[in-house]
């Protein structure tokens, strides 16, 4: 084995940046493990359903799986052809014969070499189109479940380790499924029928070289004990070190400012060193490993020959047959380093293979045995909420919604209004008391059922790669081109998008046709209608846009409210003066609910901020 690509295999030449992400993100499924219970990570596959994961996916293209073992096996199958024949020619040149018999050995030795290389390289074509299906398969089944994650799954998560998990590690999983599954398969077969060659040519020579290859096995053993530990040291220390770089480097003014450089410094200076120090011990072990291996392929051919000419001595051996024997041996070293190699790359993208399908093991939104509402009624029972991290925001929120009436949410910021409508709309179930929509807690409905019932509209509109069909066919992918045009008309849209180019056909996004926010908008409005909630509930839905993109979306969001109930957290003051009925929110406790006359005239904290309001901007809408 080169150094070159002995180092490769170990993922120490960094000349693909890919490996040194990839050490990072393949952290050990116990640290991982540990980690996700305290932060609400994504959960990891045990080794058991990795195990059936892969059997899965083998099953699933089974044909072409047993095509590449079976054109492997009779690839290495040929290849045995090569040293038997060597042997053979020894023995005819000992025995005296002429050239010919020579020559026609040589001929089949070159045949055979040309066999196999034509087979070695169609198993390795069947093999690479396998991997690839395959791994069309896993990027298939990870997007699915990627999107059938609840939303409060994925925020707790963070989408960082979502998209580690859809990058580097799929893309790891990917090279195993390519190119490291089928050189450990086609290394395995060679070396299994190398093996069954050499015992059968000659027992006792094959037990010796078979033996002799045991040193190997306890150079692994050693190896494979203090490697994982070694490398998981070596990724945390180098993840160390990024994170103290990164930080000191993001908070660099506050550094200055306080003059904690010096404590930087030392910091940064420790976390390379314990990097050091765990790059070292990594080097240690190779430098152990690989000397041991390379000696240990030594042995088995000094023994054979050793052996063999004890044998050949005694006449119980050909030549030809010590020679064969030797030169099995000599060929054997070359699959089982390619194996060593392998199974240590396998090490890490199992880890992966565990990361990518512990998706499988988080909860799934499915409409499955999704209860049905009774009605449109809303009822906040005794409802208290705390945050993973953090006190309780909310308190002994009791409050009726009754179906077409337009409830407006106002308070000072962090009240709770947000932690309240999140709770509204089922992304959050709250910690006591209950959340129902006609008698059902909202967050037992699945996500079809939920859209019929509650939306909320927030200040984030996404326009998703795609056409102007796809971006509205989310919401209703059953929709008509006719329904979809009545929605784009209701929300104000049907005109510019008559005008793109190919109409509903026009591409969005990057690429694409590009919106602005109150286009962006509108489409989300739009989808809104196509839903068709019941309830809507709108957060600060405006309270970012400028004057003319909110005058737009305003018009288009009265549309999309006719009909419905609402209840919106109101940041503008008018929209709460325009509701049924205003909600008044103070440290995470309702406070006051009523019409807003019976509020002004209560003279209470709602009457306050309606005085300030209005003294300070009595022209136009002003915020809470
Ligand atoms: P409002 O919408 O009235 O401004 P929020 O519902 O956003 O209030 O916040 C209520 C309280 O909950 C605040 O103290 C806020 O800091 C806290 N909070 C909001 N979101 C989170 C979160 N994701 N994790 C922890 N605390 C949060």
């Amino acid at each position: 084995m080169t150094e070159r690509k002995r180092l490769k295999g170990r993922g120490e030449l960094r000349d693909k940046p890919q490996r040194t992400r990839t050490r990072q993100t393949t952290r050990s499924p116990e640290l991982v493990a540990a980690k996700s219970n305290a932060w609400g990570h994504l959960p990891i596959a045990e080794p058991r359903d990795v195990r059936r994961a892969a059997t899965r996916l083998i099953r699933a293209d089974s044909k072409a799986f047993t095509a590449t073992l079976a054109l492997n096996s009779l690839a290495a199958i040929v290849g045995l052809a090569g040293p038997w024949l060597v042997g053979r020619i020894i023995d005819e040149v000992r025995a005296g014969h002429g050239v010919t018999a020579v020559d026609k050995l040589a001929l089949a030795i070159l045949m055979a070499a040309a066999a196999q290389l034509l087979l070695a390289r169609w198993a390795r074509y069947v093999g690479h189109r396998f991997g690839e299906r395959t791994l069309a398969r896993v990027r298939e089944e990870f997007v699915d479940r990627t999107l059938a994650l609840p939303a409060n799954v994925v925020e707790r998560a963070g989408a960082g380790d979502l998209t580690a998990r859809g990058t580097a590690d799929v893309a790891l999983v990917g090279t195993t499924l390519r190119d490291i599954g089928p050189e450990l398969l086609i290394n395995s077969v060679q070396a299994l029928f190398l093996l069954v060659a050499l015992v059968t040519l000659d027992p006792l020579l094959g037990l010796c070289g078979v033996l002799g290859f045991g040193g190997i096995w306890w150079a692994l053993r050693w190896y494979l004990r203090r490697a994982r530990d070694g490398y998981l040291a070596e990724g945390a220390a180098t993840s160390e070190v990024a994170e103290i770089l990164a930080a000191t480097a993001t908070g660099a003014r506050t550094v200055e400012a306080l003059r904690l450089e010096q404590r930087r410094v030392a910091a940064s200076r420790d976390a390379l060193e314990t990097s050091r120090r765990t790059r070292f011990h990594t080097l240690f072990l190779r430098t152990v490993f690989f000397p041991a291996v390379e000696v240990s392929y030594v042995v088995p051919v000094a023994t054979v020959l050793l052996l063999g000419g004890v044998l050949l001595e005694q006449g119980a051996l050909s030549l030809g047959s010590v020679v064969a024997a030797a030169l099995y041996l000599q060929r054997l070293s070359e699959p089982l380093d390619e194996i060593l190699m392998r199974v240590e790359q396998l090490q890490s993208s199992g880890a992966s293979f565990a990361r990518v399908e512990g998706l499988a093991r988080a909860p799934q939104a499915t409409d499955t045995g999704s209860p049905t509402p009774a009605d449109d009624r809303i009822d906040v029972t005794g409802v208290r909420y705390a945050y993973d991290r953090g006190g309780e925001v909310l308190s002994d929120v009791d409050l009726t919604v009754r179906p077409g009436e337009r409830l407006a949410v106002v308070g000072p910021s962090g009240a709770g209004k947000t932690t309240l409508s999140r709770l509204l709309a089922g992304v959050d179930a709250p910690t006591a008391g209950s959340v129902t929509v006609g008698g059902v807690p909202v967050v037992a409905l699945g996500p079809e059922q939920l859209r019929r019932q509650v939306v909320l509209v927030t200040q984030e509109h996404h326009v998703f790669l795609g056409t102007v069909r796809d971006n509205l066919r989310i919401a209703e992918p059953s929709a008509t081109d006719e329904e979809l045009w009545t929605a784009l008309t209701a929300v104000g849209a049907d005109a510019w998008v008559r005008r793109l180019p190919d109409g509903l056909d026009t591409a969005l996004g990057d690429g694409g046709c590009r919106t602005d926010g109150s286009q962006a908008q509108q489409l989300a409005l739009a989808r809104v209608v196509l839903a068709d909630p019941h309830t809507l509930i709108l957060d600060e839905a405006t309270a970012l846009l400028d004057p003319t993109t909110a005058r737009h979306t305003e018009r288009a969001l009265a549309a999309v409210l006719q009909g419905r109930t609402v209840i919106a957290i109101a940041h503008r003051l008018h929209t709460a003066h325009d509701a049924d009925r205003v909600a008044v929110m103070e440290n995470g406790r309702l406070t006051e609910l009523g019409t807003h006359d019976d509020l002004v005239a209560a003279d209470g904290a709602y009457a306050a901020l309606w005085r300030s309001w209005h003294g300070e901007r009595p022209a136009s809408p002003g915020t809470a």
